[in-house]
């Protein structure tokens, strides 16, 4: 008798564990906040950034061409609606290669960290697999706002190359945050080199552009 019931307890143990673990399963695919999901989630760029991305990724690139290409980024998206006026990208200092590219993804996805910068360090990131982007430098369309300033030195990048002044952005309702007033020389310190503004008068066109269209402002 004790060997029956020791095997009716065993296969008893088997079932609930089986359904304990297809359970587990379940849960943790659809609900908010397990643990493969307390991280922010997937962002996607616009698919519309991938091709330009692909279409550049072994060019090199002089520094105004960067310019131009962040800028170029920062239109496509107001134009096409799929965020805010600011693009950005990273490349390799050594080559002027593009590395990874990034737009404002702030509304489409709902995360406030979105910045064109963010989403920029984020691609180069992934697509290098570490998080430190060593021989790398920013290029973006606009000065960086507080918390792309504030993230910089950790994105690893050795230099940034920025288009418009902050007050470009300001001038529309953009809120830049409180950052140092000789922020360049903040990030010179910790030996980020940073040279701006560059052809501001081009990458102003992004901010008139999404103004006319009255975007919405974050
Ligand atoms: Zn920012």
């Amino acid at each position: 008798m004790f060997g029956k019931d020791h095997h009716t307890d065993d296969s008893f143990n088997i079932r609930t564990m089986l359904t304990f673990c297809m359970l587990a399963f379940i849960c943790g695919c659809n609900t908010p906040g397990a643990p493969e999901s307390i991280m922010t989630p997937a962002v996607k760029m616009p698919e519309w950034l991938y091709r330009v991305e692909s279409e550049h990724l072994n060019k090199s690139m002089t520094d105004e061409e960067k310019m131009r290409f962040v800028i170029s980024l920062a239109l496509e998206n107001v134009d096409r609606g799929t965020g805010g006026p600011f693009g950005a990208a990273i490349f390799e200092i050594a080559t002027g290669k593009l590395v990874a590219a990034g737009v404002n993804s702030v509304v489409p996805a709902n995360q406030s960290w979105a910045h064109a910068e963010m989403t920029a360090f984020a691609r180069a990131q992934m697509l290098r697999q570490s998080f430190a982007l060593k021989g790398c430098m920013l290029v973006t369309s606009c000065e960086p706002c507080a918390m792309c300033f504030g993230a910089t030195p950790w994105s690893g990048v050795e230099q940034m190359l920025y288009g418009a002044p902050g007050d470009f952005a300001r001038e529309i309702g953009f809120d830049e945050g409180d950052k140092v007033s000789d922020w360049h020389s903040a990030l010179e310190k910790r030996g980020i080199k940073v040279t701006g503004p560059m052809l501001p008068d081009e990458a102003k066109v992004p901010f008139t552009l999404y103004h006319q269209k009255t975007g919405k402002i974050y």
